[in-house]
Order: structure tokens, then sequence, then C-alpha cells
């Protein structure tokens, strides 16, 4: 270590390493070395005025690494900015000096806050006079104003610092940042003298280091970031804000497959401090603690705007009422209605392409990929075909690569079929699309939706991009396209997604009063299977009755939350390497008490060429399945293969 600098535990140091330098991070102190003395490098300390990293956040790092089963490296470094583990000291000492002169005090009049309504007050002073660990479900029905719980309580402690001369500091988790730029600006303008910080994956370097900074200082009070912001330091940690906290992107889908929620719920119990999970349709698991009493309950029942109430959520019989282009006469009259009364609408359809597949009706062709176990999607403004799970793309072929007929057909509808159906039947309407195609350049996203906030829109159609948290003020009808396929799917946790994924996009609807002459808003889905009971929980808006008998199957099923799993994957060349490795893995240990299931190709079994299959692992007790991957894993590791494997614990996708 340099002679000028003290070592601590939590400290960011440069160590050498060959030719390069590296950041380091001092995790433990010791006298002695088993290493020769004259071989020891000296370590530089990466800035004497950079505050150590606190146990606080290096227990965290600790018990991620240890439960998700992961190396400590691997947890703390990526968090960093790369900027600080590059130590470039421009930059670092430039975001330094800008963190130091703090917010410029610009316009410091908040933006007014509206008056709560009873729930939301009872909510926001629960949330606010928590004391110690309290972990809160806020389940709120769409438009019920959860955010203004959220901003209220945030108030109420920033508020209490300033009597106290105390310093707080409240993260508030997003599911995706770039599509709630409501909620930051919201943000921006209640607390104008207050520093916000936001960390997600689409911040540039610079800016990334800067906002990581202003946590770590303690300058930032509110830090308002995506899953990966869960593992912020904040030295003042006082209040945890989980947003649409069932939202699938919560979870890391690669390397550290953590659960930002979970993990969440950790670092507030560990803090004792409040944590709110807030969501109109909160994840089975999320409501199970609930109902055990483990997580307070907090409800609002009624929408916030006064006279704004849920839509009325209709079916339309597919079989009755024949789609063309994929549109039921019932929905076309829906949106003609909107267009002459110049409200907006809303089209749902979670496929974004033209078409899922071409196909030729003279030989059967079709346009599989050939990398994966799927089929190339249509995109035609594109002029491609696209797999979507390798990236491969080829030009739109001219005939039929087997037998050379010309006239090769799109099977099926995705979002771009339906815009152009759209344009036929509405040529006058202003039609947008979005998802992820139509927004693939930066900021175009936001553009997008600002349009359709200032009204330049009068018909929208998107994937689940549109479903989510946004406020439109002048929605009144919203159509959903083609949700049965999620019906039957395999995925136990299908018919909970498509659920939360109806409600949230229903939510869309009605979000101001009727106006006068004005549509009463609805939700209008297309089925061919009206008598489901899902669709029927969603017409009565009742996500208590549909959780609870979801719940009670899973109970009989023993699936989780009233087990724990964890996931093997392998993946090889060849699908019997996989398999192979995961039969060895099976057979190991002795494992009682703990199931093993049989090992099996994934659903999708080939992608890039690659093929995967995996191996499930289920026990009753946490701790028991904790103990056994710990011996396995080290036991797995021993095992000489050409298989590519990892763990998931608590796994979504199976
Ligand atoms: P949620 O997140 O629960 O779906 P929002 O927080 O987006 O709901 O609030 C829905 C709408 O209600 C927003 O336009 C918001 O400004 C408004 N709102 C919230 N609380 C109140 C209130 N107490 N009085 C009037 N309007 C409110
Ligand atoms: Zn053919
Ligand atoms: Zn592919």
């Amino acid at each position: 270590m340099d002679s000028d600098v003290v070592p601590v535990i939590g400290l960011l140091v440069l160590v050498p390493f060959g030719r390069r330098e590296v950041i380091g991070l001092i995790i433990g102190i010791s006298d002695s070395s088993d290493f020769p003395e004259e071989k020891l490098k000296n370590a530089v300390a990466l800035r004497a005025q950079l505050a150590p990293l606190s146990d606080h956040w290096l227990a965290l790092c600790a018990f991620a690494a240890d439960y998700y089963q992961r190396p400590f490296g691997e947890v703390a470094l990526p968090g960093l900015p790369k900027n600080l583990r590059a130590l470039k000291p421009g930059p670092l000492d430039r975001a330094l000096k800008k963190i130091a002169r703090g917010v410029a005090p610009h316009d410091a009049t908040p933006a007014a806050m509206p008056v709560l309504n009873p729930a939301q007050q009872e909510a926001a002073d629960a949330i606010a006079e928590s004391a110690g660990f309290a972990p809160i479900l806020l389940h709120g029905v769409t438009g019920s104003g959860k955010t203004e719980v959220y901003l209220q309580a945030a108030h109420k402690i920033l508020a209490q610092d300033e009597r106290q001369q105390n310093l707080s500091q409240i993260l508030i988790l997003v599911p995706e940042i770039n599509l709630t730029p409501q909620l930051e600006n919201n943000v921006r303008a209640r607390f104008p003298g207050v520093m916000v910080a936001t960390l997600h994956s689409g911040l540039a370097e610079g800016e990334r280091m800067f906002h990581w900074l202003a946590a770590h200082l303690g300058h930032a009070r509110i830090v308002l970031g995506t899953r990966l912001a869960v593992l912020a330091s904040m030295p003042h940690l006082k209040l945890i804000i989980i947003d649409e906290e069932h939202d699938p992107s919560y979870k890391q889908q690669e390397g550290l497959r953590y659960s930002a929620r979970d993990l969440a719920v950790w670092r507030a119990r560990q803090l004792g401090i409040p944590v709110v999970l807030g969501s109109a349709t909160p994840a089975l698991e999320s409501w199970h603690h609930s109902q055990s009493g483990r997580y307070r309950k907090l409800e609002l029942r009624q929408r916030a705007v006064r006279d704004a109430v849920l839509p009325t959520v209709r079916l339309i019989d597919m079989e009755r009422d024949k789609p063309a282009e994929g549109l039921t006469s019932t929905l076309l009259a829906a949106l003609r209605l909107r267009l002459e009364r110049g409200e907006q609408s809303l089209l749902f359809l979670n496929r974004r392409g033209y078409a899922p597949v071409l196909n030729c009706d003279a030989c059967g062709w079709v346009s599989n990929c050939t990398r994966c176990t799927s089929f190339m999607v249509l995109h035609k403004p594109e002029h491609r075909l696209r797999c979507h799970h390798c990236s491969l793309e080829l030009r739109i072929p001219k005939y039929c690569p087997t037998c050379g007929n010309i006239d090769l057909q799109p099977m099926g509808r995705g979002t771009q079929r339906v815009e152009e159906g759209l344009q036929q039947f509405f040529p006058q309407a202003r039609i947008l699309r979005i998802d992820a195609d139509s927004t693939r350049r930066k900021g175009s996203a936001q553009a997008a939706f600002d349009s359709v906030h200032r009204g330049e829109v009068d018909i929208l159609i998107g994937t689940q991009m549109v479903a989510k948290g946004h406020d439109f003020k002048n929605l009144t009808v919203v159509g959903v396209l083609n949700p049965d396929t999620a019906l039957f799917s395999h995925d136990y946790r299908a018919s909970e997604r498509l659920f939360a994924q109806l409600m949230q996009v229903a939510g869309r609807a009605g979000r101001a009063a009727q106006r006068e002459g004005g549509s009463a808003s609805e939700v209008l889905i297309q089925t061919r299977y009206p008598q489901h009971p899902l669709y029927g929980a969603v017409m009565a808006h009742d996500y208590d009755r549909f959780a609870g008998e979801l719940l009670e199957e899973r109970r009989h099923a023993g699936l989780p939350p009233f087990i724990y799993q964890a996931l093997l994957r392998a993946e090889a060349r060849e699908l019997q390497t996989a398999l192979d490795f995961l039969q060895l893995a099976s057979e190991c240990l002795p494992h009682p008490g703990i199931t093993i299931n049989d090992p099996i190709p994934m659903t999708m079994t080939r992608v890039a060429n690659v093929d995967r299959a995996q191996l499930l692992v289920e026990c009753a007790s946490r701790p028991a399945l904790q103990a056994f991957l710990k011996i396995w894993i080290a036991t797995l590791r021993q095992i000489k293969t050409r298989a590519r494997w990892s763990l998931e614990v608590d796994p979504v996708d199976i």
C-alpha cells in the first residue's frame, strides 16, 4: 500500500496486475501473506478523499454472492462505474468537483402537491412513520396514485431531515427508466433543491460515474434507477421503493441472475428501514407474504383522479366476430368512434415484426432459423427476415428456396402488420407503432411517448412497451389483439404474467374523468376462449380472487412460493454433451430432502448453434436448498465436461 494511505476495508485501490493496473476492493486486511515478500506489490489508493464502501454495502454484496452462488467480485465490481474502475483521474476529479458544488438551486418552487385522498394519505403516513424494518406491499389499482404516495412519503422523510439536521437518502427502483420519464420529471419537479441521481444501463460512462459518486458521497438524496441500482452505494439509505414490483425486468437474466426486488428487501432488513413494493398486480410471492402477514398490506382501491373509473372490460369472441387484418368489427367500430371524438386508442399486441413466419404453400417450406429452434420473423419495412434469438438477418427471399414458388405467404401477425392494416382502415388517422424495432435509436422511445402525450397520435399500436406505467390522459379504449397463446403455455408462470399484463394495459384507459360527450373508457379483448376464467377475473378487475386461486393451485402442485427452486443449465455444441453433464450432476452427491428432476432439453433447445438443457432442483426448505447448492457447486466444478454450465437460484423462466 502507498505509505500515505491507511488501508481500510471497503477502500477502492489500484492493483498492479501484470503490466496493467486494475481496480481492487479491500475486503480484508492481513499482516502476513503466503506469497514471498519480494513478490508482493504495492496497491495505490484510488482517491484518498473517496470514502470507502460501507460495511453494509460489502455485506449486501457478500449476501448476494453467497445466495446466488457466485464469486464476490462478480457481484461487487460490475456495479462500480467503469471510469472509476479504470481510474482515470481527469473525469473523476471533474465529477468530484461538480458534485461538491451541489445542485444549482434552480427554480426553487416545488411543483404543487395534490391533496392526497384518505387512502393515499394513510399509505404515505404509514410508510414515512414506519420504524425499523418494515416491508410494505402497496396494492393499488391502476391510476390509484401510487406515485403520489411514494413522493409524499419521500417528502416527509426528507423534511424530517431538515428539522433534525440529518441526512437521508431514498432509493426508488423502476422497471425501465426509458419508459418512465414521467416519473423522473415528476421527482425533479417535486424536489427542486434536491440532487436526484439516476442509475441505469443507458447512461454514458461519464454520467454514470457522476451519478454513482453523487449517491456514494451522500449528496444525491434521491436515487432513481433500474434493477442495477439496488447495488448502489448509499450510506444514508432510509427508504426503498420498488415501483411495479411484479415486473419481470427486476430479474437479471444473465450472469449474476439476481432479483433486485429480493435484494432490496434484504437490504432494507439489514438496515432496519421500510421497503415499499408497489403494484396493481403484485407478484404472487409478494402477495403470499402479505397474506401471511410477513408484509404489511396497504390498499388503494379507487382511481385517484376524481370521477376517473376503471374501464369496462369486454371480450370479443373471434369465432363470432371474424377479424379482418386481425381486427374484429367490434374493435374497428370502437376505434372509429374515438377518431370521431378526438380521443386516443391503444392496441396491444405482444409480438413485434410483420409476421412471425414466412411460409410456402406449395411445398411447406417455412422460414426456420438455421441456427436456432425458431422461426425467422418477417420484418417488412426493413426488408429482412430476422431471428429474434440469435440476431441472424437475411434478405426476404423472392422465391421459395426449396421449390422456387414465388408466392410466399406471411403467417400470423405482428405489430408492423397490424399497423399496415390500420392504415388501410383509417387512412386519415395518425397511427404510431412503438416497439423495440421502432425505438432503436437512443431517445426515440421517449420522443414517441411524448408525441402521444401531446395528442399527436390517434391510434397507438405497441408491444408490452406501451402497457407499462404511462399516464395517457386522453386514451379511452384499449384493444388487446392476441392474448390466447399464453393461456396454454407450459410455463406455470404464464397465466400470472398474462393477467398482470392485461390488467396493466387495461389500466392505460380512462385515467382522466370522462369528458362531456366523450366516451366511457373500455378494454376490448379479442379471444377465442371467452369462457376462460382468467378473462373473467380481468373483467371483474379482481386481482385478489385471481391471485388467491393461483396460489391455491401452486400450493397443491408444490410450486413456488411454497417450495424453492434452482435451475442448472448446460449448453454445448451437441445436446448429448449437455444432457450427459446434467446426468452426472444429478448423481454426483447424495441429496436427502432435495428433489432433482430429470435433465431435459430446453423448450427452445438450440440458440445460435448451441444446444441447451436444464435440470430443476427443488426443496421445501430454503436453507436446506442453499446448503445443498453450496456443496453441489463445488462438486460440479470437479466434473470434466465440454458443456458450459450455470446455476440459477429462484429461476423465473423454466
Ligand atoms: P398509478 O401509479 O397508481 O397507476 P399514478 O400515480 O400514475 O397512478 O396516478 C394516476 C393519476 O392520478 C396521475 O395523473 C396523478 O397525477 C393523479 N393523482 C394522483 N393522486 C392524486 C390526488 N390525490 N388528487 C388528484 N389527482 C391525483
Ligand atoms: Zn416451396
Ligand atoms: Zn436464430
